[in-house]
C-alpha cells in the first residue's frame, strides 16, 4: 500500500475574520472512508486558538475530497477544531450548524453561495496600474480581453481543481472591479455548502501561490467608486421549491426583516463599508426585499417570480463571512416559525389589522 499525503485543513481563531490553516500527514493509503482518517492535533497558540501553556487543539476530520493539486490518491481533509477533552472549541462554528441542520432537516434547505473575491499583486489589486487607477468600472464584469481581464489563468485552474475535488461548483464569472471574480457553490445543504465554500477558498489561496497572487475577501478592498465583494447566499426550502412556494418565500422575507440586525451581526466584519446603498447594495441600516431588485437586501430572482416558486437571494453577506454562521442563522430565522400556516390565514390577519388601525 502506497503512502498518501493528507492535507488537514482547519479554520483558525483570528478575529474578526477567521482564516485557513493546513498541514500534511502521511497516511497508509488509499483512504475510502472518513473513519480511516485519524484525528490529529496542532499548536493552538500560533493560530489564536490557545494560550502558550496549554496549547494543544484537536483536529477531527469531518469531510475529505480528492486533492486536485497533488493528484493521485492524495486527499484534502476538512476538520473541526476541538478542545483536548473532546468538547467543541470556541472557534468551531461548524458544530452549531451541524445541530441546526439536523434539527430542521425536514425543511430540506438548500444553499447556493456566490463567493466574490479580489486578486492582489502585492499591495495592489491585480489589474491596477502601479500608480493611479485603471479606467472606471463598466467593461470588466463578464468581460473578455487582456485590457479587461486579470487572472483568468488562476481562475480557470481553480475551477478545474474544484471539479476534480468533486465540489458542487456551479459557475464562475469575472466581476465589476478589475481583478475581481466570483465562484458559486451549490445548491446543496447547509453543511455541504459551507464545507465546500471553505474548501474552495483554500484551493483558491493555494493555487494563487503558484501565480504569485493573493486572494482577498475584504468586503471593500478599495474605497471609492469600486464595487465591494459579497457572498450572496441563495436559499430555498422544500416548501419554497414546490407549488405555491412564492408565498413561503415572501413569509421568509418578512421573518428575515424582523431579524435584520441578528443577521448583519454574523454576515462579515467591515460589511458597513460595502452595504452603503450604492454599488448594487442596500444600506446596512435598511431592509428591503424585491423582485429582480439588485439594490435590495433580499432579491427574488426573475425565474422565481415567473414560476411562482424557487429560491431567494440574501445579498447582505460579505465576502469574508463564515458560511457556517450565515447558513445556520438563515435556517433558524426562516424555519423556526410554523410553515403549516394555512394559505388563507395570513391575508385575513393583515385585513383585521387594517380595520383595527382605522378605529
Ligand atoms: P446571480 O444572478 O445573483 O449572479 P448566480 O448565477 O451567480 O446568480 O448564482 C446563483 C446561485 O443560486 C448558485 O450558487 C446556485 O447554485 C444557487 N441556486 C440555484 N437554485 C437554487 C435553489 N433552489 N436554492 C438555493 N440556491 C439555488
Ligand atoms: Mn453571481
Ligand atoms: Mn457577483
Ligand atoms: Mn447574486
Amino acid at each position: 500500500m502506497a503512502s498518501i499525503k493528507a492535507e488537514y485543513i482547519w479554520i483558525d481563531g483570528v478575529k474578526p475574520t477567521a482564516g485557513l490553516r493546513s498541514k500534511t500527514k502521511i497516511l497508509p493509503g488509499p483512504v475510502q472512508l472518513l473513519n480511516q482518517i485519524p484525528s490529529w492535533g496542532f499548536d493552538g497558540s500560533s493560530t489564536e486558538q490557545a494560550d502558550g501553556h496549554s496549547s494543544d487543539c484537536l483536529l477531527i476530520p469531518v469531510r475529505f475530497v480528492k486533492d486536485p493539486i497533488r493528484g493521485g490518491s492524495h486527499i484534502l481533509v476538512l476538520c473541526e477544531v476541538m478542545n483536548p477533552d473532546g468538547s467543541v472549541h470556541v472557534s468551531n462554528t461548524r458544530a452549531k450548524t451541524r445541530e441546526i441542520a439536523e434539527k430542521y432537516k425536514e425543511h430540506d434547505s438548500w444553499f447556493g453561495i456566490e463567493q466574490e473575491y479580489n486578486l492582489f499583486l502585492g499591495e495592489r489589486p491585480f489589474g491596477f496600474p502601479k500608480e493611479g487607477y485603471p479606467a472606471p468600472q463598466g467593461p470588466y464584469y463578464c468581460g473578455v480581453g487582456a485590457d479587461k481581464i486579470f487572472g483568468r489563468q488562476l481562475v480557470e485552474a481553480h475551477l478545474e481543481s474544484c471539479i476534480q475535488a468533486g465540489l458542487t461548483i456551479s459557475g464562475i464569472n469575472s466581476e465589476v472591479m478589475p481583478g475581481q471574480w466570483e465562484f458559486q457553490v451549490g445548491p446543496v445543504g447547509a453543511l455541504a455548502a459551507s464545507d465546500e465554500l471553505w474548501l474552495g477558498r483554500w484551493l483558491l489561496a493555494r493555487i494563487g501561490e503558484n501565480f504569485g497572487l493573493t486572494v482577498h475577501f475584504s468586503p471593500k478592498p478599495m474605497l471609492g467608486d469600486w464595487n465591494g465583494a459579497g457572498a450572496h447566499t441563495n436559499f430555498s426550502t422544500k416548501a419554497m421549491r414546490e407549488e405555491g412556494g412564492i408565498k413561503v418565500i415572501e413569509e421568509a422575507c418578512r421573518a428575515l426583516e424582523a431579524k435584520h440586525s441578528e443577521h448583519i451581526a454574523v454576515y462579515g466584519a467591515g460589511n458597513g463599508a460595502r452595504l452603503t446603498g450604492k454599488h448594487e447594495t442596500c444600506s446596512i441600516d435598511e431592509f428591503r426585499f424585491g423582485e429582480s431588485d439588485r439594490g435590495a437586501s433580499i432579491r427574488i430572482p426573475v425565474f422565481t417570480t415567473k414560476n411562482k416558486k424557487g429560491y431567494l437571494e440574501d445579498r447582505r453577506p460579505a465576502a469574508n463571512m463564515d458560511p457556517y454562521q450565515v447558513t445556520a442563522r438563515i435556517i433558524e430565522t426562516v424555519c423556526a416559525k410554523p410553515t403549516s400556516l394555512k394559505k388563507e390565514e395570513k391575508p385575513v390577519k393583515i385585513a383585521q389589522k387594517k380595520v383595527a388601525g382605522k378605529k
